[in-house]
Order: structure tokens, then C-alpha cells, then sequence
């Protein structure tokens, strides 16, 4: 039973949802540039320099006098050559990043010196784990909008101090404290105190407390209610009781039960259950299907714009039903996405955009640069060679996205914040390791106790020398391996899978 007709949930558009419930003075716009005034006091906003701090060729002569220039090949050093005249607020800000970015990749603005054997700066491990440590702390007044987030900050505080190979043992009892209060008797975690359990913050839940070993704490049994509640007779998820469907519920969810090793079977009071499904995979490839649009590319929900966050939730959500080769073309047309996902790379900036004639943002280095390894894996194309330009996304991160005092930006004259910090470093990861599916692995699905483990089967490759040196990075600059579908380190998923291994029921 498929039928959105007999959908009882509301069909209001996420957007549209969003922009009724907050006045716009309220939201926080990809939580770097917006309310900047509010919180400049808290973030001491003299520490972190702009492009436009350069200061007249004093920049220029030390990077001269640095270790190495920067070699740049002509893609990364000049404007494409096809040029749009038509001038929109959008055209404006692009050619203003753009500017930016060629400042800092020729060396005309870069303020770091110290690089690495390609000219390029070296990843501040040391400053950006400080700077994250940060995040772990106290927090000013005007950071109460971001009451309903705090297993956000929590998990890519946590992620990116792992990513960056720093042990966060340490926070394993905060940690479980915090949570605590947020999980509901009902099942699943809210964003704040009092608030109904949400797909996002329990997702962000789930994974943090897998970062410190603490999934001890929670109620599975009530996890697996919870999610049937949330299972859309569509197929899809919603992201909350009576919230609204989109693929982030798909794949927080069904990342959430993978993790969980949870039953399959929908609990009998699951609302899809009465419209006729009886698991949490039922429908859900079919209805993913319907998010792609004319572009190529995934929207959140049938109809919406193609979108480079959604399109690594669908992708993700896929590959923990099956493996790549499987699940992608079966439910996805890939050549239109794979031509809808390479232009998302901008030039000559090398990271990626999320949207079509959007500008480019260091989150999408793991939004878009995720979906590589999964993309590549569904259509077997030979390791060692990639549909992408993984020099470019390094280039991007190393040059760009990093804040002289630590933490990493969307993009130049942009402060950093944990989400960028976070997504720009698994981005790297993306671009620094080859992520392969061992599709010789049979057990995809433990029929036994009918769990889903496909996405248990990804391997990594370090990098080789040949492969550092064409893609501009030394050993110095390489992070730790990030799971390609769970978006953790590749320990922490193990260590959730063999503590659950056999688990049959609750
Ligand atoms: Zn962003």
C-alpha cells in the first residue's frame, strides 16, 4: 500500500512548515553568517581575519618566502571563461566569493604560512580541536535559539575531535547527562528539554553517544515504538508525530535502526502498520524514488528543489537497505544524477555548491563529497579513479575553509562554527580515502532476526604516496577515515555493530 492518497499526515512543504512556525528574525540561516551581531561579543569576532584583511603585499612576500609557492593549475587560478552578464544579488555574491577564493589560492590574501610540499596551507589539527573543544563548553545568552540543537553541537563536536584523531572518552559521562533529560518515556530524543522527540535530534543523539559508548542509555525498545510512529504509510518518514516528510527523516531514522540493530517489523501500533505495511522498509526505496527531480538531483519530498544535503541522505539511506550496486539503480536514474552532482563542483574554487547557480559552502564538502564513494560504489567504477576532482575539494578546505584561530567556514570572510567544522573535515576525509563496498559479503540482511547490515560492509584505503602528491596533501594533513553512510569513524560504527551482534529483540 503506496498510496500518498491515503496519507494522513500533513503535505505542507518543509519550507512552508518552517516559515510558520518562525518568524524569520528567529531562524538561524546555515548558522554561520546570520545574527553575527547577537553573538559577536560570545565569539570574540576580532580573532577571525577575512580576506579583506589583507594588508597590501606584506601577505604576498611572506607567502613568497614561505617553504613552497602555490602551483596552481590554471582551473584554480583564473575566472571560467563563460561569464554571465546579467546581474542578480546571486551573480554579485558569487563574483565576490570568487574573488575571494582567487586571493587565497594564488597567495594574493593567504595569511598562513606555514604549508605544505604543494604550496598549500597545512590542516591546523591542533587549532581546530581547541576550537571544537569550544564547543563542548559554556555558552553565552544569545545561544539559547540554539536550544533545540544541542545534540547537534554535541554530535559534530564529537565527530570532528574524533575525525581529527582526539579522544573524546573524556566526555562520555556529559554526554550521557545531557541526554538524559532528552530522551522521552515514548521513545526517541528531543532537541531541548520538554521537547517531543524529533527524527534530527535523535539521530544526532544516537551517533554522539556512539562516539563516547554510551548507547547503553538508550531505551531501544521505546526507540523502535517511537520510530513506527514516525513511519509514513507513503513509505517515507516523517521527522517528527505529525511532522513533516522529507529524506531527512528517512535516513536519520533508518541510520538510527541500523545502529540500533532494531527489529524490522513495524510495532503493531505504527500508524503505516494500519495503512498496511508491515515493516520499516516497506515502500521506503519507491518512495525515496519520487524525490528526484528534473535535474537529476534529490529533493526533500516529491516536487521540491533538487538539493545537495538531501541527495547524500537518499544516497546514505540506500545503502543501509542494501548494497550500493543494488539499492542506487534501483531506485535512482544515475546517469542524471551523476551529471546534476558533478556540476556541483564549483571552479575555480573546487569545493561544491548545494543547489544549481548557488555559491559554494564547505558543508556541501561532505553533503555533495559524500556521495561520491557511494555513487562510484553503485556504479563499480574502478578504485584509483574517481567522477570527481578530489584535488580541488582539498584545495578548497585547506586554502579556504580554515580559520586562522581554528574551526573551519563555509566560506572566506565567514566565521567558523562547529557544523562547518565538523562537515568540511568529513569532506576531507572524503577526498583523502578510497571508500569501497565489499560486495562479496552475502549477509546484507540478517534474516534471522531480520536487521539490516549492508552498511556494515565499507572498507577504506589510506591513501598512497602517489595519490597524496596528486592530490596536494601531506601525511600531516590527512584525517581519520570517515564512514561513508553512518558519517562516523569507522571504529565507532564497529564497536556499535559488535555490541549489538546477535541482539535478538530488545
Ligand atoms: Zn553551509
Amino acid at each position: 500500500m503506496s498510496s500518498a492518497t491515503q496519507d494522513p499526515q500533513p503535505t505542507t512543504a518543509p519550507s512552508d512548515r518552517l516559515a510558520e512556525m518562525l518568524d524569520s528574525s528567529a531562524r538561524i540561516e546555515e548558522l554561520s553568517s546570520a545574527q553575527e551581531d547577537e553573538i559577536k561579543e560570545a565569539d570574540d569576532d576580532d580573532e577571525y581575519e577575512t580576506s579583506s584583511d589583507s594588508d597590501d603585499g606584506q601577505n604576498v612576500h611572506r607567502w613568497l618566502g614561505s617553504k613552497a609557492k602555490p602551483n596552481l593549475p590554471f582551473y584554480f587560478a583564473a575566472p571560467g571563461p563563460l561569464r554571465d552578464t546579467l546581474a542578480t544579488s546571486t551573480s554579485v555574491a558569487q563574483e565576490k566569493t570568487m574573488r575571494e577564493v582567487l586571493d587565497l589560492m594564488t597567495g594574493n590574501a593567504q595569511i598562513m604560512t606555514d604549508v605544505n610540499a604543494y604550496g598549500l596551507p597545512h590542516l591546523l589539527k591542533n587549532k581546530h580541536a581547541a576550537f571544537l573543544r569550544t564547543i563542548l563548553g559554556k555558552y553565552p545568552p544569545p545561544f539559547q535559539v540554539m536550544d533545540a540543537s544541542r545534540p547537534w553541537l554535541l554530535y559534530w563536536a564529537l565527530n570532528g575531535l574524533r575525525t581529527l584523531g582526539v579522544d573524546v572518552s573524556e566526555y562520555k559521562q556529559r554526554c550521557i547527562d545531557t541526554f538524559t533529560p532528552l530522551q522521552n518515556p515514548e521513545g526517541g530524543f528531543g532537541g531541548g528539554h520538554g521537547h517531543l522527540s524529533h527524527a534530527a535530534a535523535s539521530y544526532a543523539a544516537t551517533l554522539s553517544l556512539a562516539l563516547v559508548g554510551g548507547l547503553d542509555m538508550i531505551d531501544r525498545r521505546a526507540m523502535w515504538h517511537w520510530l513506527g510512529q514516525v513511519k509514513n504509510p507513503s513509505g517515507g518518514f516523517n521527522m517528527a508525530v505529525n511532522g513533516e516528510q522529507d529524506v531527512r527523516g528517512a535516513y536519520c531514522c533508518m541510520t538510527i535502526h541500523t545502529l540500533l540493530r532494531l527489529p524490522l517489523t513495524l510495532p503493531p501500533s505504527s500508524p503505516a502498520r494500519a495503512a498496511g505495511l508491515d515493516s520499516f522498509t516497506s515502500n521506503l526505496g519507491s518512495w525515496i524514488s519520487s524525490c528526484q527531480t528534473f535535474e537529476g538531483g534529490l529533493g526533500g519530498a516529491p516536487d521540491n528543489e533538487a538539493h545537495g544535503a538531501y541527495a547524500f541522505c537518499v544516497l546514505a539511506c540506500l545503502c543501509l537497505l542494501d548494497s550500493p550496486t543494488k539499492a542506487i539503480p534501483t531506485y535512482l536514474n544515475t546517469k542524471s544524477l551523476t551529471h546534476w552532482l558533478v556540476f556541483r563542483q564549483a571552479s575555480p574554487e573546487g569545493g561544491f555548491s548545494g543547489r544549481t547557480n548557488k555559491l559554494v559552502d564547505a558543508c556541501y564538502s561532505h553533503w555533495v563529497g559524500g556521495c561520491w564513494s557511494l555513487l562510484e560504489s553503485a556504479l563499480s567504477i574502478p578504485a584509483g579513479k574517481s567522477l570527481w576532482h578530489r584535488e580541488g575539494l582539498v584545495r578548497y578546505t585547506l586554502t579556504c575553509s580554515q580559520a586562522k584561530k581554528g574551526g573551519l567556514r563555509d566560506k572566506p570572510s565567514t566565521r567558523p562554527d562547529g557544523y562547518h567544522t565538523n562537515y568540511s573535515l568529513a569532506g576531507l576525509s572524503a577526498a583523502q580515502y578510497v571508500y569501497t563496498y565489499k560486495d562479496d559479503v552475502e549477509t546484507t540482511q540478517d534474516t534471522e532476526v531480520e536487521a539490516l547490515t549492508a552498511a556494515f560492509n565499507w572498507s577504506f584505503e589510506r591513501p598512497t604516496q602517489q595519490q597524496m602528491k596528486e592530490w596536494c596533501f601531506d601525511e600531516k594533513d590527512l584525517v581519520e577515515p570517515v564512514h561513508p553512510v553512518f558519517v562516523l569513524p569507522f571504529d565507532v560504527v564497529e564497536d556499535a555493530r559488535a555490541k549489538f551482534a546477535g541482539k535478538v529483540g530488545f
